[in-house]
């Protein structure tokens, strides 16, 4: 008898609740479609798509964790903290997030009022029909807007000149604190994740002490394959997991089947010394 398949594992993704373009069962489908075996939703900040997505997936007899990606403010600078395995019920975890939610409302007024000193008038109005969330308006949102309105070619374009970290209509946060991330996650049953450490900005101390503290509160596990990081980057997060005992995650990080860098499944596989997460969670 030939092997079973190994699993194709998905475990980062969005949809419609907070910055993707599909619906919750759209995304599920399409993963399925693409040979995802195991998948995970993890929106920003919120849980609303869950049991959708979950339904869906099981529907379809693909495996599903529950997940949420949670904004975190680390030493002045956005990182994102992923759940996974939880239980989306859990009002600990609920409560977090609405907290963690609070606010963009009126960072998205201020942020349509930076584009508009920059000659980009109508962003804030404008914004709203594309956010399918009211209460999650990202800059993702702004930038399709700024695209469909014709002020930049790319959503890419426009976080590269207008919206990203340190661009100047940028609106700073101050998101959850990693403790509670980690403690809402646990709290709800799940593992806490890094997501794509390759992204951030930190000095290499900073970054020895981000995940230091991130061990020492708990945390299980970082993402080391992702179509966050540039394929040079899974190497130096993979020696990372060794480093600290971290288990490793791989998922798209797909948003849309236009933007997104890959899709739902086209990951390559872990480096086989490394725990995967899901070997806790399946
Ligand atoms: P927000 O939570 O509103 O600050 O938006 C964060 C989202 O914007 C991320 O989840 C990404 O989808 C997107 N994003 C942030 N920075 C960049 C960047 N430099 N290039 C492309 N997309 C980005
Ligand atoms: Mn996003
Ligand atoms: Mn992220
Ligand atoms: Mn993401």
């Amino acid at each position: 008898m030939p092997d079973k398949p190994a699993l194709t594992v998905d475990l980062h993704s969005h949809s419609t609740v907070s910055d993707g373009v599909l619906t919750p069962d759209a995304v599920a489908r399409r993963a399925f479609e693409r040979g995802v075996t195991l998948w995970s939703l993890t929106d920003h900040d919120e849980v609303s798509g869950q049991s959708l997505a979950r339904q869906t997936a099981e529907s379809l007899g693909m495996g599903y964790l529950g997940g949420v990606e949670i904004s975190v403010t680390w030493a002045g600078q956005t990182v994102h903290i992923v759940g996974l395995g939880i239980d989306t019920d859990h009002p600990e975890l609920t409560d977090g997030l609405r907290a963690t939610r609070a606010g963009r409302a009126d960072r998205a007024r201020r942020i349509g009022d930076n584009l508009a000193a920059l000659g980009m008038p109508g962003a804030f109005e404008g914004v709203l029909s594309f956010a399918g969330n009211p209460e999650l308006i990202s800059r993702t949102h702004f930038a399709r807007y700024l695209v469909q309105a014709g002020f930049c070619p790319t959503v890419q374009s426009v976080f590269d000149r207008y919206l990203s970290d340190d661009g100047p209509a940028h609106e700073p946060m101050q998101w959850a604190k990693l403790e509670a991330a980690v403690q809402w996650i646990h709290s709800a049953g799940g593992v806490a994740v890094i997501a794509h450490p390759g992204r951030y900005h930190y000095t290499p101390v900073q970054f020895s002490a981000f995940f230091d503290a991130f061990k020492d509160l708990g945390g299980e596990a970082i993402e080391v394959v992702t179509g966050s990081h540039a394929p040079h980057q899974y190497g130096k997060y993979a020696q990372v997991a060794r480093d600290y005992g971290f288990m490793a995650s791989s998922g798209s990080d797909f948003h849309s089947p236009t933007e997104s860098r890959h899709d739902l499944g086209s990951m390559p596989a872990l480096p086989a010394d490394l725990v995967p997460v899901w070997s806790r969670l399946v």
